[in-house]
């Protein structure tokens, strides 16, 4: 008999036949409040009833129009109507599937069009699991451990970890931006010559790397550089994108920062495997004949879920819906954070919020994040857990979510949270 493969580490015990809204059903019909969203994919919620409309319309007419041999209209539609909410400029879409594919494509871009063939990510980065995107991951060495050589041309430089380096240095969030900074113009001096690097990889949250968001100045001090030395600045809003953070676009908290290339994926489709990379048409130009295509890439059925999902977005208002129930779940999350010692941070912009777990020492604890996310599992409360050392659990709901569901979601997370500690 054969069997999934035992290294599919499962996050909750969870074997959904059903899912609607911010629910999932098991076989028994058990409901379970998900606050996983599929690791930020749902954003319209579990099988939106308008995403699943088009669904069954599109898969009724095409399934798959391979789109280096035919068009269609899905993906031209979509092509255009993500230019209504593209940052200005970016004017050209390449897609793909999974989020590793575009950065793949963006990182073949970067250096098709510099000619340059190095690359600078920060301390926490997670950009996939593919080779190339493996080597700008730096979330956890249990992400490239024992796969190397990765590529190499890949040099890191801090990312400003407020919450850390208050705790270690005593610095203040400026200061924490300035202290990154400097180590990025270190990296420059000493890694990575501005003449040898094609580009910046950044995300404006860290995702894998423990829901830590980039603090005012940060982003706007890399493009300062990425235009003094000619290098691209990568957004990667794999998982801020799409309404996540309350803003359309997370680097949209940083006022005046447009990236050059900007990568999507997860919340784009509702579900369905669609990414792309989105950068100004004389950029995309400069891409090598041959370095974009794929079988699955564009699928038309992804498309119609894309353009559902970017109805539905704009209909039922839900960036600022995220925004709204975001300072709820914060405000919440962090009055039960200040109830229990064990969970040192609580932070995020909108509906993306990670509760760091330390000891008194503020050292990482694992243990206890772990606890506290199994005992909401158990209570039937879904999360997930991030953090270079896995002490954060994220909240990250559909963007439907209501006040209703937030109120639900932290009367079970301030259980979970009392037991876990309960059980030290
Ligand atoms: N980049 C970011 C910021 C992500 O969060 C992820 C996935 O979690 C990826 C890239 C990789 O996307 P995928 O798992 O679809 O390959």
């Amino acid at each position: 008999m054969s069997q999934l493969s035992p290294v599919l580490k499962q996050a909750t015990p969870v074997v959904a036949t059903r899912g609607e809204g911010l629910h999932l059903f098991d076989a028994a019909g058990r409901r379970y409040l998900d606050f996983t969203s599929g690791v930020g994919v749902t954003s319209t919620g579990h099988c939106h009833p308008r995403v699943v409309e088009a669904v069954r319309e599109q898969a009724g007419r095409l399934i798959h129009g391979q789109y280096t041999t035919v068009l269609h209209d899905p993906l031209l539609t979509l092509t255009e109507r993500l230019g209504e909410v593209l940052p200005p400029g970016l004017d050209s879409l390449f897609y793909a599937t999974a989020g590793t594919e575009a950065v793949e494509a963006a990182l073949r871009l970067a250096r098709h069009a510099t000619g340059r063939p190095n690359v600078i990510v920060f301390e926490g980065s997670f950009h996939g699991r593919t080779m190339g995107a493996a080597a700008l991951t730096t979330a956890g060495t249990r992400f490239r451990a024992g796969i190397g050589p990765v590529m190499p041309g890949v040099a890191v430089a801090p990312f400003p970890d407020a919450f850390r380096l208050g705790l270690s240095l005593g610095l203040s969030e400026e200061e924490a931006v300035e202290h990154a900074l400097r180590g990025l113009d270190q990296v420059l001096a000493t890694a990575s010559a501005p003449a040898e690097t094609a580009a910046m990889f950044v995300e404006p949250v860290l995702g894998e790397g423990g829901y830590v968001p980039a603090p005012a100045g940060f982003l706007a001090g890399l493009r300062e550089r990425a235009d003094r030395h000619g290098i691209l600045l990568v957004v990667d809003e794999i998982q801020t994108g799409f309404g996540r953070t309350g803003r359309f676009w997370a680097h949209r908290h940083h006022d005046g920062v447009v990236p050059d290339i900007l990568i999507t994926a997860k919340g784009l489709a509702s579900g369905f495997p669609l990414s792309a990379i989105a950068a100004p048409t004389e950029l995309m130009r400069r891409a090598w004949p041959g370095s974009q295509g794929g079988t699955y890439g564009g699928n038309p059925v992804a498309c119609a879920a894309a353009l559902a999902t970017l109805d539905v977005i704009r209909d039922e208002r839900l960036v600022d819906n995220a925004a709204e129930q975001g300072r709820r779940l914060l405000d919440g999350l962090r009055a039960v954070a200040a109830a229990a010692p064990g969970v040192a941070d609580v932070r995020g912009p909108g509906l993306m919020i990670g509760n760091e777990f330390c000891h008194p020492d503020g050292s990482p604890d694992p243990d206890a994040a772990r606890r506290a996310q199994q005992t909401a599992a158990d209570l039937g409360l879904l999360l997930l857990i991030c953090g270079v050392h896995l002490n954060v659990v994220r909240m990250i709901p559909a963007l439907v979510v209501t006040a209703e569901q937030i109120d639900e979601a932290l009367a079970l997370w301030s259980k979970a949270v009392a037991a876990s500690a309960a059980q030290q």
